[in-house]
């Protein structure tokens, strides 16, 4: 043999998917790119996305669990918890002792919410307070347009429901930077400090109440503006989660419209391709298939309605009861793919990765045989068993992936929801779109690779 042929037969080797693709499976790429760019301008936030998966989920034909119900094979069911994270669930045609196929993936992102206090007014200009939510780069936050989403509870119990900076007829807000001619002592602080986080104040009005005099009248006209809109008062916000997000749509990214450049694309990038597989899918699966969408990952899914709260264990153990099956004997048998996002290397700072072991954009999503820091702390390191059985799915079904680390040994890492279903002593690995950009106001995805997401999970419905 010679040393070509010998290569090709020895050397493991990743290639671009544009290049592996054919013409129209690149045009289907696209078209379902189409859906994923509308399900981001339709959800920026957890409870809006939640809203948008349980519209379709519903159009499939999916309708609410009713714990105590013995389900047949086929039947399709929901559980929203809370309104903030949702279980999707199709019955499989194998005994539940097989155990269940999960996908999870969050529906959080990381975005400034409005403090319980916010609203106040300085130099005749009114404001409102922010406590940012995950891991920002502070600064990238100002001088963007921004737009207000989230939920109020009055005092008497009702909702309001606020979505304001979205329509092209609508305001947005901003957070405000100095000039940089009045910039230099900002420009001596180190980078987190650019912009403080207590500097991250929404800019929202500026016009005095005019008909009589008092202080405060910038924030009285504010106030009273909203009274007029919501029916809410000062005191309302006491009991409201609003979130600030960007107010900008989803867009195609580049001359050849390969990459979509979108607000909050981790964790949906995953959670999109993840429930459409499930709901895309008709006939009745062999393994039963559940899908998860939780809130709260990026502020390490604490609460009840983060991955660490037990409705997934219930829910489990609810859809075994009629059956006689305990809850632990499902999950013991079953297997998870933890879909979060890779950092996808970036040209102008290759010094981040190990280039060998970086995900490339467009090369497919990418598996995670463990997260972690520094010596994979905190991680959930899937075993070569399972990561054998994936490859071999992955591969069987055609799919276009590759592997990584989430950056150079010893600079940074993190987690995913991996680890806290791994407790529930369910095979687990991560595996996800690569993202430039993450956690910016604008992220960048390639749209082979979500297209490539969505095959996987296909492949492991079938
Ligand atoms: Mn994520
Ligand atoms: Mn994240």
């Amino acid at each position: 043999m010679n040393a070509k042929d010998l290569k090709e037969k020895l050397f493991y080797k990743k290639e671009n998917g544009c290049l592996i693709l054919s013409d129209e499976e690149l045009k289907k790429a696209d078209a379902f790119c189409e859906g994923y760019k509308q399900f981001l301008d339709n959800g920026k936030t957890e409870r809006e996305c939640v809203t948008e998966a349980v519209r379709q989920a519903e159009e499939k034909g999916y309708v609410p669990f009713v714990p105590g119900t013995k389900y047949a094979p086929g039947a399709k069911v929901y559980l929203n918890n809370r309104g903030k994270s949702l279980i999707l669930c199709r019955v499989g045609s194998e005994p539940l002792e097989k155990g269940a196929v999960i996908f999870a993936s969050h529906i959080d992102s990381p975005r400034l919410d409005i403090k319980q206090v916010p609203l106040y007014e300085e130099m005749e200009q009114a404001f409102l307070k922010t406590h940012y939510y995950g891991g920002i780069k502070k600064y990238q936050w100002s001088v963007i347009p921004l737009a207000l989403h989230g939920t109020i509870i009055r005092k008497d119990l009702s909702r309001v429901t606020v979505a304001i900076g979205e329509d092209d007829s609508d305001p947005v807000f901003c957070v405000t930077d100095l000039l940089p001619h009045l910039a230099q002592e900002q420009m001596k602080r180190p980078a987190a400090e650019i912009i403080k986080g207590e500097e991250l104040n929404i800019l929202i009005g500026s016009r005095p109440f005019r008909t009589d005099e008092a202080s405060d009248r910038v924030k009285l006209n504010i106030a009273s503006i909203i009274f007029e809109k919501y029916g809410i008062t000062e005191a309302d916000f006491l009991s409201a989660e609003l979130e600030i997000v960007p107010a900008f749509k989803a867009r195609d990214v580049g001359f050849d419209r390969s990459m979509i450049g979108a607000y909050g694309q981790d964790d949906r990038v995953c959670s999109y391709p993840a429930f459409k597989a499930l709901i895309d899918h008709d006939e009745i699966p062999a393994r039963t298939q559940l899908v998860l969408l939780a809130d709260k990952e990026e502020i390490g899914s604490n609460g009840a309605t983060g991955m660490k709260g037990a409705f997934f264990k219930y829910f489990v153990d609810d859809l075994g009861a009629p059956y006689g099956i305990a809850g632990h004997r499902i999950l013991s048998a079953s297997c998870c793919l933890s879909a979060d996002v890779g950092a996808a290397i970036d040209p102008s700072f290759p010094e981040t990765h190990d280039s060998r072991n970086a995900a490339y954009i467009n090369y497919g999503p990418v598996i995670m045989k463990f997260t972690g820091s520094r010596g994979k702390g905190g991680s959930n390191d899937a075993s070569a068993e399972f990561v054998g059985a994936v490859r071999k799915t992955l591969d069987d079904a055609g799919v276009i992936w590759q592997t990584s680390e989430l950056g150079r040994v010893d600079l940074g890492g993190g987690g995913t929801v991996a680890a806290f279903i791994a407790e529930l002593d369910v095979d687990t690995i991560d595996i996800g779109v690569p993202v430039l950009s993450m956690h910016a106001p604008f992220e960048i995805t390639a749209k082979t690779d979500v297209y490539e997401m969505y095959k996987a999970f296909l492949a492991f419905i079938k």
